[in-house]
């Protein structure tokens, strides 16, 4: 079949991890791609010269202008809505749309049945669950990838060699606001606190963009019984004839929902009789962490999982073999009875809270850049569990004012640094806080860019912090 591509103008709005393929994609569908992109450095012309090989147009330098004859858009996460680009695309009425769109409409063209998606989003615990679901799908013999932000270019599963009976897919805000046609099998918003407001330009552009992920679901769609706003989106949302709203909790479940009774994760809404019946799918002992909020998103991607068919002995040889990426609530070593733990991509107070509620007593490493939060919430719920904080990065004022109005009691150590090394000063300073039993944190609540080149190395300044306290004493995993 000739692509819907084939002979168009195309230009697509930035290199990079999301640009670089769908340039690469389009173009190899036949059609004619310029590819603009603000900044002109060395990374940029390097991967400039490898999309002309192709035949790709590359502009550097200019990210406004439109080229002369663009018929279509295509846009990748790191422009805003605003983007000056977009606006003289609606002059000229030429449409825009995202990557995840385009790859979405491709899938029709392909001579094979396309694979339905299983679709994830939320402020915090995409990858997680995303992967999760990937495990659980592939324990029940199926052939799936995870794909979508993590990794994994769509195009490369869909325009590939290889056939895939259904994906698990992680889409950002931003994605989504650029999809109007996408379609999920089933899809969940996992939470939603207030994230990346700067680019939606309120909390209701934002929610209703990750709310695009239940539209025209065919199945089930899945929200947060703990998060009404998740619910709220659910009822505003179009869906196909029969599709259910299924709810997960850390609570007992009620029909239509997937929750737990004492240790077990049970299915209330995949079961022949919601009103009586109650199915157990896994133990929190098999989860590799037992926090809450990995509990909950390992719920939301059995719920989808079940609302594709797969059976419960899978979802519990899924969840089993599942292992979480780096820096993810990682346990790093046991030194002297404390447990050092690694959640460098707690890079937001939300997900900072969230790990903080796993952990009790719990001396927590925090601080970097705080990109316009507040930190009251975080603190106040947090404060009974901290036996103490210790506080490194550029805008580490704000947590510590933060915890001397709602936690005077809990000692502070403010690190008055921001060079690389400090991280084995803030260990240190942890050790000297801790006692035998407690869990010594890194939450930082805060991204590391003040610092690090990433929260990659942020995590692992950690953990070679903690390896160099002890090496012979240490109890790794
Ligand atoms: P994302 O892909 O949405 O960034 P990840 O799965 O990579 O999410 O997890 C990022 C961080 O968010 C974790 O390190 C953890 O601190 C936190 N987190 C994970 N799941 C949840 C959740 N369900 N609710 C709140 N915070 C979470």
């Amino acid at each position: 079949m000739t692509s819907q591509y084939a002979g168009r103008r195309v230009t697509v709005a930035g290199l990079g991890v999301s640009g670089v393929p769908a340039a690469r994609a389009l173009r190899g569908l036949g059609a004619l791609v310029t590819v603009v992109n603000g900044s002109d450095g060395e990374r940029q012309r390097a991967e400039a010269a490898e999309l002309e090989a192709l035949g790709i147009t590359v502009r550097l330098g200019d990210g406004a202008t439109l080229p002369e004859g663009t018929e279509l858009v295509v846009t990748t996460p790191g422009w805003k809505p605003t983007s000056p680009l977009f606006e003289a695309a609606a002059r000229a009425g030429v449409p825009v749309v995202g990557d995840v769109e385009v790859a979405w409409r491709l899938r029709a063209e392909q001579d094979r049945p396309a694979a339905p998606w299983l679709a994830v989003t939320g402020t915090n615990g995409k990858t997680t669950t995303v992967r999760m679901l990937a495990a659980i799908l592939e324990a029940a013999g199926l052939r799936t990838a995870a794909v979508g932000n993590i990794g994994v270019s769509l195009f490369d599963v869909i325009l590939g060699e290889r056939e895939y009976d259904v994906l698990a897919v992680e889409l950002s805000s931003y994605q989504l606001h650029w999809a109007p046609s996408l379609r999920a099998h089933s899809a969940t918003v996992l939470n939603l606190a207030p994230d990346h407001l700067d680019w939606h330009g309120s909390m209701e552009a934002y929610a209703a963009d990750k709310g695009r992920v239940y539209e025209g679901n065919q199945v089930a769609c899945v929200y947060n019984v703990a998060d009404p706003a998740t619910e709220e989106l659910v009822r505003a949302a179009d869906v196909a004839e029969g599709c259910r709203a299924i709810g997960f909790t850390l609570g007992t479940p009620g029909p239509s929902q997937l929750g737990l009774v004492d240790d077990i994760l049970v299915d209330r809404a995949f079961v022949a009789d919601r009103q009586r019946q109650a199915q157990e799918l896994a133990e929190v002992s098999d989860l590799a962490s037992p926090a809450p909020h990995n509990i909950a998103n390992a719920l939301a991607a059995a719920a989808l999982a079940r609302a594709y068919g797969v059976p419960p002995a899978a979802v519990r040889d899924g969840l089993r073999a599942f292992r979480p990426e780096s820096h993810r609530i990682e346990h790093v070593a046991t030194v002297d009875g404390v447990d050092f733990v690694d959640d460098s991509k707690a890079t937001n107070t939300h997900a900072a809270q969230a790990s903080l509620a796993a952990y009790e007593p719990v001396v927590w490493i925090a601080g970097g850049l705080a990109k316009g939060a507040t930190f009251d919430e975080l603190v106040s719920a947090s404060a009974s569990r901290l036996r103490g904080a210790v506080l490194i990065g550029a805008d580490r004022a704000l947590i510590r004012d933060a915890l001397a109005r709602h936690a005077p009691q809990v000692p502070v150590v403010d690190l008055d640094r921001t060079d690389t090394g400090a991280m084995s000063a803030a260990v240190q300073a942890a050790v000297g806080l801790a006692e035998p039993g407690d869990t010594v944190l890194l939450a930082p609540a805060c991204a590391s860019m003040d610092m690090f080149t990433n929260y990659n190395k942020r995590g692992e300044a950690f953990a070679d912090a903690v390896r160099a306290l002890a090496p012979g004493r240490a109890a790794h995993e």
